[in-house]
């Protein structure tokens, strides 16, 4: 049985691998942790019986224990107990489904610890690329992406050669507000922002897929995963998410992966690389599809794709900047306390005032996070 922890097993992507692990029976759950939803937290520990579990404020982490004193569960809290987690010592690989930049220090623990990393909290890379990536091979440990785009181009490049790739055609969906222009965006509400068109996340994630910041993130995340500079990476919308991503080589042959928007395939795909399992669920009919339609990205009024570009050309700490910016804004944003189009805003005057640090370490990334989130607090 194939061991394996997960960092943030109570969101869209922790409770979707807990799913796969589910229907095909062979994985071993050994440990899970979680913010604040300790009610579907104790029911999964009921179902699973991993044998340690993190929550991250201590008051919860006491309930939680409470709850579930019948049982042979070590529940630890705060960072050291996601790091405790994230290196346990029976599992083999760690999921990273815990939003934020709060999923650095853990990623690295768990890559010393010698686990493979499912890699689904994009903010890492897109921050700590720099570090990841060479301890990565430093400590000869796989990074398999679990978002579905990087997912695509992973399985893409199966068997091929990364010295003959030309450029990643990154798709995306264009969110539910694709089309329409700033004067239309300005009043646009926190409800219709949260209605993505093809793919069901959270809520933080669908917000970013609304200002197009997702794809900017995306970007960053690509560019360290497959080593490939942002210029060679092409965003190609293609609205109904059929196509999940694409790869050129350089003889000018493109391939694709495509399948219907099941985040279970990349998470599945990530936990049992190389093989592939059945995987119950529509598949693609090809007869009633008759069409795949494709736009160039509007980087004008979805100011949040040109700012990610910006900030990977600028390098150093300034993606940092950007994403912390963005999580910020984002959370004003559900809160109804700014509007929709404040979010590229805000980022931009974060990224107008920040001096890039060159190759940040972790300490620096997490104190750029910080001074991004008090000058956010002290003007807006
Ligand atoms: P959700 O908001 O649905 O879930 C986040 C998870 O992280 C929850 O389990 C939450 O716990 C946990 N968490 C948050 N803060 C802490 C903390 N301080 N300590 C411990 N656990 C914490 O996010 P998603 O599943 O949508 O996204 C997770 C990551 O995956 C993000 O980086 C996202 O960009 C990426 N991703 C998501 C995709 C999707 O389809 N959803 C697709 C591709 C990538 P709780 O709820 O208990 O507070």
């Amino acid at each position: 049985m194939k061991k394996i922890a997960i960092l943030g097993s109570t969101g869209s992507i922790g409770t979707q691998t807990l799913e796969v692990a589910r229907e095909n029976g062979d994985l071993q759950i050994t440990a899970l942790a979680a913010g604040n939803n300790i009610e579907l937290l104790e029911k999964q520990i009921r179902e699973f019986h991993p044998g340690l579990v993190a929550v991250w404020k201590e008051e919860k982490a006491k309930e939680l224990k409470d709850r579930v004193k019948d049982l042979d569960v070590k529940v630890v809290c705060g960072m050291d107990g996601l790091l405790e987690v994230a290196t346990e010592p029976s599992s083999e690989i760690l999921v990273t489904a815990i939003v934020g930049m709060i999923g650095i220090r853990p990623t690295i623990a768990a890559m010393k610890a010698g686990k493979d990393i499912a890699l689904a909290n994009k903010e890492t890379l897109v921050t700590a690329g720099h570090i990841i990536i060479p301890l990565a091979k430093e400590c000869n440990v796989q990074i398999l992406p679990v978002d579905s785009e990087h997912s695509a181009i992973f399985q893409c490049l199966n068997g091929e050669h990364r010295s003959q790739l030309k450029k990643i055609l990154l798709t995306a969906s264009g969110g539910p507000f694709r089309g329409k222009k700033k004067e239309e965006l300005k009043h646009v509400q926190v409800e219709d922002a949260l209605k993505h068109p093809n793919w069901s996340m959270g809520r933080k994630i669908t917000i970013d897929s609304a200002t197009l910041v997702n794809k900017g993130l995306e970007m960053m995340e690509a560019r360290w995963l497959f080593g490939v500079e942002p210029k060679d990476i092409q965003i190609v919308v293609q609205p109904k998410s059929i196509i999940h991503s694409m790869v050129e080589f350089v003889d000018g042959a493109v391939i694709a992966q495509l399948g219907t928007p099941d985040m279970k395939l990349p998470i599945q795909y990530a936990l049992y690389y190389p093989d592939r399992k059945y995987l119950p669920g529509d598949r693609l009919d090809f007869w009633s599809l008759n069409q795949i339609t494709f736009e160039k990205p509007d980087m004008e009024n979805f100011l949040g794709l040109k700012l990610a570009f910006d900030a990977a050309a600028a390098g150093g700490s300034m993606p940092t900047v950007y994403n912390a910016a963005n999580e910020r804004a984002v959370a004003k944003f559900l809160d109804r306390k700014i509007g929709f189009l404040d979010i590229p805003e805000i980022i931009s005057e974060c990224m107008a005032a920040h001096k890039v640090v060159e190759a940040p370490t972790v300490e620096q990334i997490l104190q750029t996070e910080a001074a991004t989130y008090d000058m956010i607090e002290s003007r807006w």
